[in-house]
């Protein structure tokens, strides 16, 4: 395979700490979280990239804001044939939760559904992640050659979690669960760059997480240098995240700290971290 038919993932940077990803192959591309139009249509038009679909994780305006002139935009530079408004949502994939109202997404998602982006030579499982938003999706992509990777909006950070605003800690916990036992080689594409605050907290949880310390020296090179922290790796996350550690027995000991209640439950455990964390 030539290296110009190779995918890439482009992090492109929106509002103050957002990040669209772009996947681009030869000449197509697809965007996850369009939160505004205006980074995703210059970087279109300055590689000279033609947008085969758009992928949402859920209903937020900073991951769904930009869809609409994106749209407005393909719809103007597509055939004078497909050129009708009535037709656009046909020609034009939006993928989305199936349960949150979208009003763009034409391809409504459940967990378990399969798909392809045949431009981009890529098919993505989508996982349901209930939590900071009740039909929050998460989309895992199997990559012709390599690990695989995952969107998951707003549900996993590098070194953090969502907040949760819909759902329970024991759907977020269930959710995170799923993601953790993912392939430790996933690579993580969250949409926002949180991550130097996330181990602030962190290192809160676990003062003594050699991995965690080791993380803080190197993301703070990277954001001296203002460049992206993100994609981080499941193995990463397992071994400094402290949402995804409710097994190791210093988070235990810090969430029965924070909680006045001796938590040993993951669940109880996961939610007294993430309690913490709210208020930290
Ligand atoms: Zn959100
Ligand atoms: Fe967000």
């Amino acid at each position: 395979m030539s290296n110009n038919l190779d995918l890439e993932i482009v992090p492109l940077a929106a509002f103050s700490d957002n990040y669209i990803w772009l996947l681009r192959r030869g000449s197509h591309a697809a965007v996850v979280d369009p939160g505004d139009a205006a980074p995703v249509l210059a970087y279109l038009e300055q590689h000279h990239l033609e947008l085969c679909a758009i992928l949402v994780t859920h209903h937020h305006g900073d991951h769904t804001g930009g869809i609409e002139e994106i749209l407005a935009h393909a719809l103007a530079h597509s055939p004078p044939q497909a050129q009708s408004p009535s037709r656009l949502p046909f020609q034009f994939p939006v993928y989305g939760p199936a349960s949150e109202a979208i009003d763009e997404v034409n391809r409504p998602l459940a967990d378990g559904d399969l798909f392809d982006l045949a431009e981009l030579n890529t098919s993505f499982e989508v996982l349901a992640v209930p939590g900071h938003t009740r039909g929050h999706i998460a989309y895992y992509g199997r990559m012709p050659a390599g690990c695989g990777v995952l969107f998951c909006g707003d549900t996993l950070f590098a070194c953090g979690c969502g907040r949760i605003f819909e759902g329970t800690p024991q759907q977020m916990w269930h959710s995170l669960a799923r993601i953790s036992a993912l392939p430790a080689e996933t690579r993580l594409y969250c949409a926002h760059e949180y991550t130097q605050a996330n181990i602030r907290f962190a290192l809160a949880v676990e003062p003594d997480n050699a991995a965690l310390a080791a993380r803080a020296a190197e993301v703070a090179r990277l954001r001296a240098l203002n460049l992206p922290t993100v994609p981080s790796t499941l193995a990463c996350e397992l071994a400094t995240n402290p949402f995804l550690r409710w097994e190791a027995p210093a988070v235990i000991a810090a969430a029965g700290r924070a909680s006045g209640i001796g938590a040993q439950q993951p669940e109880a455990v996961f939610a007294a971290i993430r309690e913490w964390k709210n208020d930290f």
